[in-house]
């Protein structure tokens, strides 16, 4: 469900400015700042300022926080470097898919060639 915020969700606490974690990029919408445990040279997470448990919990009425997400992305991409290599963006929803943290976030990787592949 989503919510403004929780107080036990380590990434409302990072958005809030709460953890002191530096953000590298913002938006109306959302916050970027690097992964803890980075799995590429450039490896930036992407979260919303409001909590969304994951992607299946953005309804139609909060369309535009997708928007913003991906053009944020794109921005945060270029930024780093990327545009001549290349970047993919991703997002884990479910344990099939890896998601450990219960707050939306959009991945940014790249930096180096990557995993080809989706699975
Ligand atoms: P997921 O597996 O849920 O898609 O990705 C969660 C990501 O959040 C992981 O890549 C993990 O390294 C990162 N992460 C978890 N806790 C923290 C944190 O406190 N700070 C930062 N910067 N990244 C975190
Ligand atoms: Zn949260």
């Amino acid at each position: 469900m989503a919510s403004a915020t929780e107080s036990d969700c380590i990434f409302c606490r990072i958005a809030s400015g709460e953890m002191g974690t530096e953000l590298i990029a913002e938006s109306d919408q959302h916050v970027a700042f690097r992964d803890l445990s980075p799995q590429a040279p450039v490896h930036v997470l992407i979260v919303p300022r409001q909590h969304y448990a994951s992607l299946r919990d953005v309804g139609p009425d909060d369309a535009g926080v997708l928007a913003d997400a991906l053009l944020l992305a794109s921005r945060v991409a270029g930024e780093q470097g990327l545009y001549d290599g290349g970047y993919r963006v991703i997002t884990n929803d479910g344990p099939d898919a890896g998601q450990t943290v219960h707050h939306l976030h959009f991945h940014v990787l790249g930096g180096k060639e990557l995993r080809a592949g989706l699975g």
